[in-house]
């Protein structure tokens, strides 16, 4: 399991953790689906105007 370093408390936590379970602070979502989602929308868009 990855470890991250939370910025508000510095302490390790679990890096799938969304909220650090010491102190509460909410990590800013910046999800690997949304980008992906966000690349195949392009993909898609470009695709549209080619064929
Ligand atoms: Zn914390």
């Amino acid at each position: 399991m990855n470890k991250k370093e939370c910025p508000s408390c510095a302490m390790m936590i679990d890096d799938s953790e969304k909220v650090c379970p010491i102190c509460g602070y909410e990590f800013p979502v910046q999800n690997k689906f949304y980008v992906a989602l966000a690349i195949f929308l392009i993909i898609l868009f470009v695709l549209y105007f080619i064929l």
